[in-house]
């Protein structure tokens, strides 16, 4: 039983329990709101661990709450996932571009509901070492001697690749969308585009060779490192 309180923001009265119970039944404990306003006066109050947020709400919407949220000092550095309906993919980038931190497109099981909840938990518990070397799967990467080697042999990349990789095979799980791929390589070699950004994850899976799956493309969204 972990005790961490979940902020569920959700305005359709059976898919707000369907998340509840199914929250409360692992252990955690809930805190309900339906509209973008209450949301955040929940989440002000409460400082949940994590919030749930549907994006089609009365009022404000889970868009406007998310950039609210993730601009204030206090209430940014709680995980949000974005709950979404299928075909959303617009407001999906929108949201990771404003700083959610995942998402989830409904209808959802409550097996793929508390994978998410976990993982973005986890994750507001790790403290990013940006000097430590990045071990997934067999892939290592030292950021200081700016080297990757697979299974033990090096591999040679490109700046902007080995950027790219850096910042994806960091936050492994995460998904980027193109424009905060750019952002987090700006300026190394030359403008990073967000459509080159597409030829440079084709260059940079071909020179992973077999580890270039791990390198997801998540349509209509952008990247994820595989976890
Ligand atoms: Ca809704």
């Amino acid at each position: 039983m972990s005790g961490e309180t979940i902020l569920i923001v959700e305005d359709e009265e059976s898919i707000q329990e369907l998340i509840r119970v199914n929250l409360v039944r692992e252990g955690y404990r809930t805190e309900l709101a339906s509209r973008g306003e209450d949301a955040l006066k929940a989440a002000k109050a409460s400082m949940p661990d994590a919030v749930l947020l549907d994006l089609m709400l009365p009022g404000l919407d889970g868009l406007e709450v998310c950039r609210i949220m993730k601009a204030d000092p206090v209430l940014r550095s709680i995980p949000v996932v974005m709950v979404t309906a299928k075909g959303e993919e617009s407001d999906i980038v929108a949201g990771l571009e404003l700083g959610a931190d995942d998402y989830i497109t409904k209808p959802f099981s409550a097996k793929v509901l508390l994978a998410r909840v976990r993982a973005v938990l986890r994750r507001g518990r790790q403290k990013q070492d940006e000097g430590a070397a990045i071990k997934s799967h067999d892939i290592v990467i030292h950021p200081g001697r700016h080297e990757v080697t697979i299974a033990g042999s090096p591999v040679e990349l490109t700046l902007t690749e080995f950027k790219i990789l850096q910042f994806l095979a960091g936050r492994p799980g995460w998904v980027f969308t193109r424009y905060q791929i750019v952002d987090a390589v700006r300026g190394e070699e030359y403008a990073v585009t967000e459509r080159s950004v597409d030829v440079q994850i084709v260059g940079l899976r071909k020179k992973l060779g077999a580890a270039g799956r791990y390198i997801e493309t998540v349509r209509g969204v952008g990247y994820r490192f595989m976890e």
